[in-house]
């Protein structure tokens, strides 16, 4: 199915671009490429490509930019970044904004089409973009890994435990991002029958998932508070 899948590489330098695009072909890949900013954001809107070559640096409109349009209209392609080295960027902003994958320039054509089938291969499991390889998820700048109970800061934190009922609880939320959640719909739901919880508990364990998986506790972005009504969970995180 790989072989099927629509790449599209948006980079300024033409004969890097030239040879993506040639390179891609070879490999049965159906392939559209722009060479701006402007160009990338619009053909990704209109062709819902299943992966994006993204370079940071470009006219019109820079990398970052169109990386935060497209998530910001949830468009789920894979990004990869294409970084030249030494170039002003930070990978942790990348992965916060929903970029899937980095390649430094220069890299070899034959690596870059290494890291575009994994990122296939990982679409493949489900979102894509949502699932890293299995049991492991992205949540804004926590890598959590579900087999493990772990989940690791990107930004520099340290790696934590997670419970099993905080687990549970984020699974519940990524099956249904977006929408508002009540506590008595998380209750039911989350805990069941298997204790007596109350409206509380599920208080108690969005505080927790917050202090490990957002960067500031306080100002979340990732599990939101719905004043009156419950919470609801942007995995990408919203734009503060
Ligand atoms: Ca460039």
């Amino acid at each position: 199915m790989t072989a099927e899948a629509r790449i599209l590489v948006v980079e300024d330098e033409e004969p890097l671009r030239m040879a993506l695009v040639d390179a891609l072909r070879a490999e049965g890949f159906e392939v559209l490429e722009a060479a701006d900013g402007e160009a990338g954001l619009a053909l990704a809107l209109a062709e819902g490509p299943d992966v994006v070559l993204l370079d940071l640096m470009l006219p019109k409109r820079d990398g970052f930019s169109v990386l935060r349009a497209l998530r910001k209209d949830r468009v789920d392609a894979l990004v990869l970044i294409l970084s030249a080295r030494g170039e002003e960027w930070d990978r942790v902003q990348g992965f916060e904004y929903g970029a899937d994958d980095y390649v430094v320039k220069p890299f070899s054509i034959r690596e870059l089409l290494l890291r575009v089938r994994a990122a296939l291969r990982r679409g493949d499991r489900g979102v894509p973009g949502l699932q890293l390889d299995p049991g492991r998820v992205r949540v804004g700048a926590a890598l959590v890994d579900f087999a493990a109970y772990t989940a690791e800061r990107t930004d520099g934190g340290e790696q934590v435990g997670l419970s099993r009922k905080e687990l549970d609880l984020l699974r519940y939320f990524l099956s249904r991002e977006g929408e508002v959640l009540d506590r008595a719909t998380l209750l039911n739901e989350v805990w069941g029958r298997d204790d007596f919880p109350s409206t509380r508990t599920v208080d108690m364990h969005v505080l927790k998932l917050r202090r490990k998986l957002e960067p500031d506790p306080e100002q979340p972005r990732h599990l939101l508070t719905v004043h009156g009504v419950g919470y609801r969970f942007d995995r990408r995180g919203s734009e503060g």
